[in-house]
């Protein structure tokens, strides 16, 4: 521990596992070490040459305009379209009949798209959108199941220059009217209905309680017939997309844009609070995303199948499900389905079927398979997998090590990667073929990208100490502000260091200077003087094998001002061991002495509470501010972005009666 803790975070726990890259693997792998070297030497000419992987309608003079920080003007003058990028250009160039998309349904169905297929339909829905009035600028709003129609939405207003604005399909119609009337949206693209654990569940009666209660700006609607059945229709307004598709044209000539011009607009998941409607423009964002999807996931587009698991309606599904892969020339799986229906097996029997070469997930989805128990993956063939990655929080080691031996066989390198929803792309990570990989560490910036770990005051710490995670140079794929509200962008994430962008995340560098989250700086707490992430705790608690998933917060403590407190999920599969240990008392007391001897007797838990369930978003991240509501006796807070609202009555209930 660092002799003034107070002005940074505790590092608590050290990690000594390190894998490298096989050797097969770093010999034919996309990025090799001297793209380092290349980005060292000139930032500049670094991202220039990067930009080479789009085709420019008129190609940029300029590389980057940084007089008026923090607003960023990467490309200014040139012009390019990114649906002529993400499809147009790879049919030209003789890869029409590549598959793009294997689309897997919820039913076990499926439907391949080719590259040729998407062109057409994404032209048709161009030139629908063009005859409901959407004009280049006008916003749209999409709110869709994860169905081929929703990438084609997306490409389709792209190809208008139409930003977009997706809302992801399980918010309600409040949360769709509040960013419907945020961005003006002129058109509503949507679904009947949405297909969830077999059941057909409405999508379009909530467009109509949105628009009903608001949403003036909305002129038209157009619904993709997904699960069929009766659906309220406002004549006038309402439109079928498999109508208009019939007699739509299949040619549109796609709108060059300036690269500022914005691609879309796309709420934070509201894990710390209120969602930023955070804005994304064209050139710079999409040279990113080609760039880190090709070199972080080593893509070789003609041999690859590509899968990232994010829904749409989060920034891991714009970047990592239509523009990076799709401007890359991928072969990718989408899939409408949940993880767990009807099987537990079910992603994985989905690896199996399209022979999965690359997957992305998330550290919830590792940990709930984890609970479940690795008997379930081992009924699959995964030897397809050659790379994994994981993206959204902070992968505890021991869930690492698991991703590692059950799904990967030990042979795939991981890639942790750490970035958000205003970076627009990847930041942080191992390459694949070039990084010693850690357990749990996102370890360094990437080519072209510059990070770091600060104090207080912000001076960079040493290594082996913990801070907070700042940008200090600005990057191609940075937000351009929060939509409507440029001073919101200044105060939220340029205020509290000079000159840096902090991402509001704690980190700390080990003895080799490599980086690890340790979560929100808002979840920090200080116990007698000590500020100890969330992170590390809980990451301790994981490493007991009866532990599946765990969240740590600090509650008010009158003598140490405040206190660790953990909430703990158990791992399935261990019922003779936890009777033998004599009930959750005893339980939580093992593991309040695992955490000690683990990372030391100032981390250890006042208390370790057992629960069957955790608040999240609806992508899938821990809500930990709920729980420290829960662990100081408070009224729970806004839990708008919470997934499943019984859970907080759950656990409140669980815990009524101990202590
Ligand atoms: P809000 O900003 O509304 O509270 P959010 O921060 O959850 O929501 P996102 O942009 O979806 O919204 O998530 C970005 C955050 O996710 C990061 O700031 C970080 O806290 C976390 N994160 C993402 N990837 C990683 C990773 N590889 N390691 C650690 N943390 C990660
Ligand atoms: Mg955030």
């Amino acid at each position: 521990m660092s002799d003034d803790a107070a002005t940074g975070i505790e590092n608590l726990s050290q990690e000594t596992r390190t894998f490298s890259p096989p050797t097969e693997f770093v010999q034919n792998a996309v990025a090799r070490p001297a793209i380092y070297e290349e980005a060292e030497r000139d930032h500049l000419a670094f991202w220039r040459s990067r930009a080479s992987l789009l085709s420019w309608e008129t190609p940029f003079t300029e590389t980057l305009d940084w007089s008026n920080p923090p607003f960023a003007r990467w490309f200014a003058d040139g012009t390019l379209n990114v649906a002529y990028n993400c499809v147009d250009r790879h049919v030209e160039s003789g890869h029409g009949e590549q598959v793009a998309l294997l689309a897997e349904y919820e039913d076990g169905s499926d439907a391949t798209f080719t590259y040729a297929d998407v062109k057409d339909e994404i032209s048709k829905m161009a030139n629908v959108l063009a005859d409901l009035g959407v004009k280049t600028g006008d916003r749209v709003a999409i709110y869709m199941p994860m169905i081929p129609e929703a990438v084609f939405a997306m490409l389709a207003c792209a190809r208008i220059g139409a930003p977009h604005s997706v809302v992801f399909g399980g918010f309600s119609a409040e949360a769709l009217r509040s960013r419907i009337e945020d961005a003006e949206a002129r058109v509503v693209i949507t679904a009947d209905g949405q297909n969830r654990r077999g059941k057909q569940l409405p999508l379009k009666p909530a467009v109509d309680d949105a628009l009903a209660g608001g949403g003036k700006s909305v002129e038209k609607v157009l619904v993709v017939r997904r699960t069929g059945g009766d659906v309220e229709w406002t004549e006038g307004r309402d439109v079928w997309w498999h109508e208009a598709r019939e007699s739509a044209s299949a040619e549109h000539a796609p709108v060059a844009v300036e690269a500022e011009h914005p691609l879309f607009i796309l709420y934070t998941s509201g894990t710390t609070g209120k969602p930023k409607g955070i804005i994304h423009t064209t050139g710079g964002y999409l040279t990113q995303a080609a760039y880190t999807h090709r070199n972080v996931f080593d893509l070789k587009p003609s041999s690859d199948v590509f899968w990232c698991t994010a829904d749409v309606g989060w920034v891991t599904g714009h970047t990592y499900v239509v523009y990076g892969p799709m401007a890359n020339r991928s072969t990718q799986v989408i899939y409408e389905g949940t993880p767990d229906f009807p099987h537990q097996g079910r992603w994985w029997e989905i690896i199996e079927k399209h022979k999965v070469s690359l997957f992305y997930s998330s550290p919830t989805a590792i940990r709930s398979a984890m609970k479940w128990g690795e008997d379930i993956p081992a009924k699959y063939d995964l030897s397809s997998l050659r790379l994994l990655g994981s993206v959204g929080e902070a992968i505890n080691p021991e869930a690492w090590m698991w991703y590692r031996r059950v799904i990967g066989g030990d042979r795939c390198p991981i890639v942790d990667t750490w970035w958000q929803t205003e970076t627009g792309s990847i930041m942080i990570s191992p390459l694949p073929g070039i990084t010693d990989t850690k357990p749990g560490s996102a370890q360094v910036a990437l080519p072209g990208i510059s990070a770091d770990v600060v104090n207080d005051a912000g001076k960079s710490v040493a290594n082996g100490e913990g801070g907070y995670l700042v940008l200090d140079q600005p990057w191609p794929g940075m937000l351009r502000g929060i939509w409507g509200d440029p001073e919101r962008f200044k105060e939220t994430y340029w205020s509290r260091f000079e000159g840096l962008y902090f991402a509001g995340d704690g980190a700390k560098r080990d003895d080799d200077g490599d980086i690890w989250l340790l979560g929100r700086v808002d979840d920090v707490m200080n116990v007698s003087g000590h500020r100890l992430s969330t992170m590390e705790i809980e990451s301790a608690l994981v490493s007991h094998d009866w532990v599946a998933e765990a969240a740590v917060v600090g509650a008010n403590d009158e003598t140490t001002g405040q206190s660790p407190v953990a909430f703990v999920i158990l791992r399935g599969g261990n019922d003779e061991e936890l009777a033998e240990a004599g009930g959750d008392e005893k339980i939580s007391e093992l593991l309040r002495a695992h955490v000690g001897k683990e990372i030391g007797p100032i981390a250890k838990p006042k208390k370790v509470l057992l629960v069957t369930e955790l608040p999240k978003t609806r992508s899938g991240k821990i809500m930990r501010r709920l729980l420290r509501d829960v662990a100081e006796n408070r009224q729970v807070g806004d839990t708008q972005t919470l997934a499943d609202a019984s859970v907080m009555d759950l656990i409140q209930e669980g815990l009524s009666g101990k202590s």
